[in-house]
Formats: structure tokens, sequence, C-alpha cells
């Protein structure tokens, strides 16, 4: 049975990214009835943010992304533990581990301790730089005798721990989408495995616990490709079982750059933020880099698990379209249950000043009205704020050309009266009271189709476009409805 991992570094929060990283994780472990672990890397103490890995667990439960192993899962009464049996899962709780098997490599002549200044390293990439040369570790401590280093040892000499490549050898491996990645281990550094903080690097930690934990498949973004060989040599220096790697394509901003947060939205909790659907940005993000064989577009957690292969993944970087994204909310916000969606606006109608917490609970019905008349026009969630005057303002203002010309047709004062005066004697109204409304009206003043409907509806709403506007007088009252109407032709 497949086991595969996510393992962010807790150095801020998720970027959309990590997100498709961990969902093509979940969705291949699912898939083949395997595990999906989360892994904390938090080896790097320079880079650690507090709070981090909370905000993390935290977009990823909102996302559905839900991990079988590690940290942070919630026991049968509730409390924050850790389940699994291969933990612990975060790294820095692993150090004991890490030192062994680095001692382990030194003994084996696979690792050697390096004692080299930060001053003398530097010193050697300049000369290289120099003479225009790709700078690399120079090998000075790979040949240390036994006393010397021991001696350095006793004497509390900072060290690290280098990985002892052999060289001109060819390190090959098969990547799932890549296909076979061959490198000489002259064009490779002697990696550091531990640094002279007593913590691993990554590349010690990734292959350690990679391998305790049983993962088969390395599911991770491109940029670690080039640290893959050095990675198979080190499983190969142990004498493990390297597991199956899938590097994938990165995605790119619509301007064709690496998706950064200079040009937009990058963080899962962004997306949240503004008013998209879980459901909505995992399907999308799925299909940057991968489809389905069928073209299905619109697909939920299980089909995309149904579905899901790395073979269709796609070995160009894909594009991260927000149109393409927008219009798949939309067709989220259009079909979900309205009694779940009225939950998740709540945020947004309090933003808005619709209401506070409250006021907004106490008149949930009214809301979710609102949100209904609404839903098939918005994008976003935040998108709710631009109709605030519509549903609370009698006074509009008529802000296009468009919507100012149907009011000021001639005819327009008396029919609008007429259709006033009229929908005052109803103390609420349903669409078939509406449509009777207006069929009096134009029995009435002669006038009909378009020099009807278009001067009522600006009235009402204050624009040429929108929303029904039966509805519309549904959700505000007869009262509000007739002092707009009365209003407009003031
Ligand atoms: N901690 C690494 C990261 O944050 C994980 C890389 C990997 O999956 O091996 O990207």
């Amino acid at each position: 049975k497949p086991r595969l991992r996510f393992a962010p570094s807790p150095t801020g929060y998720v970027h959309i990214g990590g997100l498709r990283t961990a969902l093509y994780n979940y969705l291949y472990a699912k898939k083949h009835d395997g595990t999906y672990l989360l892994r904390v890397e938090d080896t790097d103490q320079s880079r650690l943010v507090e709070g981090a890995i909370e905000g993390m667990i935290d977009a990823m439960t909102w996302a559905g992304v839900v991990h079988d192993e590690g940290p942070f899962m919630d026991d049968a009464s509730g409390r924050v533990v850790e389940r699994g049996e291969y933990g612990p899962y975060i790294q820095s709780k692993r150090l004991d581990v890490y030192r062994k098997h680095a001692s382990d490599l030194i003994d084996s002549g696979h690792a050697y301790y390096c004692f080299c200044t930060k001053e003398r390293l530097e010193a050697v990439r300049e000369t290289q730089k120099a003479s225009g040369l790709t700078p690399k570790y120079d090998g000075h401590c790979r040949n240390l005798s036994k006393e010397e280093v021991a001696e350095k040892l006793a004497n509390g000499v900072p060290h690290v721990v280098r990985l002892k490549l052999p060289e001109s050898r060819t390190i090959e491996f098969e990547d799932a989408i890549k296909g076979k990645v061959s490198v000489c281990t002259d064009d490779l550094d002697d990696q550091v495995l531990m640094k002279t903080d007593g913590f691993p690097t990554y590349h010690m930690a990734v292959v350690v616990d990679d391998h305790y934990m049983g993962i088969t498949h390395v599911v991770r973004g491109d940029e670690w490709l080039i640290s893959t060989p050095k990675h198979i040599y080190t499983y190969e220096a142990f004498g493990w079982q390297a597991p199956q790697f899938v590097h994938l394509p990165v995605i790119l901003s619509q301007s064709k750059k690496k998706l950064s947060k200079r040009e937009g939205d990058v963080s899962v909790d962004d997306f949240k933020k503004k008013g998209y659907l879980p459901e909505a940005l995992v399907n999308y993000i799925a299909l940057v880099g991968w489809s389905p064989e069928d073209g299905t577009e619109i697909m939920d957690m299980k089909t995309l698990i149904d579905k899901f292969s790395f073979e269709r993944v796609s070995k160009s970087s894909g594009v991260f379209d927000v149109d393409k994204l927008n219009w798949m909310n939309n067709q989220y916000i259009r079909a979900y249950e309205l009694d779940r969606l009225i939950d998740i606006a709540k945020p947004f109608f309090v933003a808005s000043g619709y209401a506070d917490e409250t006021s907004f609970e106490a008149n949930k019905a009214h809301f979710a009205l609102i949100l209904d008349i609404l839903r098939e026009r918005l994008n976003r969630l935040d998108e709710i704020g631009a109709y605030y005057n519509l549903f609370n303002n009698n006074k509009l203002i008529l802000e296009d050309e468009e919507a100012k010309s149907m009011i000021e047709m001639e005819h327009v004062g008396d029919m609008l009266k007429c259709f006033a005066d009229k929908l005052e004697s109803y103390e609420s109204v349903v669409a078939d009271d509406v449509k009777k409304i207006l069929k009096e009206v134009q029995k009435e003043t002669g006038h009909k189709g378009k020099n009807l409907f278009m001067p009522v509806r600006v009235a009402l709403t204050g624009q040429v476009h929108g929303p029904d506007i039966a509805r519309v007088i549904e959700v505000i009252g007869t009262v509000n409805a007739v002092e707009r109407v009365r209003y407009s032709i003031d």
C-alpha cells in the first residue's frame, strides 16, 4: 500500500503550489488505498515562524486535504495529538535519529567531518568564480586523517558533516514525470548533511525520514529535482531502496512568471479571505498541470481521487488562470447548498456592513434570500459588498448613462407612479403579484415591453442589468420598494 507525504517547512503560509503538491499526494494515496501523512520540516531554525504550523494545518483542513498520520490531529475526545506509528512527525523532535545516521555514514566512509570556516569557503568560492568555474566545495576536508579529525573534535572546532560523493560517477534515476535523470557526481557538491548547530540539513532529514516513514512516492515541486541525485546517493550509502520520485512542474502566473506574492494572491488563506470556496479552489488547482482523460472539469474530491494519475500530469508548467478560477468558483457558489453557503458567507455580509454577528444570526433567512438572489452573479463571496445599496438604500444614485436615460424617458414619471400606487396596496409580494401589477400598469398606461420593464428595474435597482426585480421587492419589502420608486421620479 503506498505511503505519501506532504512535508512543509513552517516558514509562513501554504502557497497555492504547496496546496497542489499536497493534493496530488493525497489523491494518489486515497486512490490506491494508501496513507497520506504530514511531516513538519523545521530543521532550519533561522526560518521558523511562530504559529506557522497551526496556520498551515488550518489551511489544509479548510481545503479538505487532511492527513491520516502526523501531528495536530484530533483524537476521539477532541484533543490535539500526533497520530501514527512512524513519529515523531516533526523533524526537530527527531534530532537523535539524524545524528546517529550521520555518524553511521561517517563510519562507513560515505560522509566526513568538515572543519572549513565560512571565510575559507567564501575565499574558495571567489577564486572559483574569478576563473569562471561554478562554485563548489573543493574537498579540503575529504581526506583528513583519523587523528586530525579526532584532535579537532577534541578541541571543539566547529564543524559540519558532508556527504562524500564518489568521483566521476553517474547517478541515474527514473522520475515519473521528468523521465530518466542522469547526473555526474563531478557536477555535484559534497552536500552538507549536518550543520554546525547540530541540526540536519533538509537533505539529510528528508532521506532518513522518507525511509523510516515508509514513503513509497516522493511527490514534490521540481525545484527539488537538482537535489534528488544527492538523495539517491544517500539512500545507496545507507543501503536503502529509494522511493519513486515524482517532480511536479511549477505553476506560473498569467504573465508566465513564477507565481509570487508580488503578482497577487498566493497563499491558501488569501483565497479563503476573498470568498473562494474550498471545493472550488481544490478543483481548480488540481487542474493546473493535470487533467482527467475524459476532460471533465467540475469534480468533487471523490471524483478527483477516482480520476487522478501521475501519467496525466503535464510535463510543462501550468498557468494559474484567475478568470478560470473565478468561473469555477461561480459554478460552485450556484450549486452549493444554501444552508451551508450562508454560513460561509456570513463574514462577508458582516464585513460589508449588512449586519453584525448577532443581527446576522437573528435574520439569517433574510440574508439567505439575498445570497440566493445574488449567487448566480457572484464569482467570489467578497463581491456581496458591492450589492449593499441594492438591498439597503432607497435613494439609489444612477451611475450609468443607460440607467439614467431609462428613467428620463418622457412617459416614465406617470408610469412609475402608477406602478408605485399599485404596489403600495400589497403588504408583501411574490413573483406572480409583480407580474400582475405590471400587466395592470401596461393596460392603464399603454406602455409595454422594454419601455415598461426597464424604468421599473432601474427605479428599483439603479441598474439596467441585475437580479430579478420581483425577488428584490420580496427581500426589501413593498414599503421600501414603493419609497424607492417614488424617490426615482422625484
Ligand atoms: N520541506 C520541503 C519544502 O518545504 C519539502 C520538500 C520535499 O517534499 O522533499 O518544500
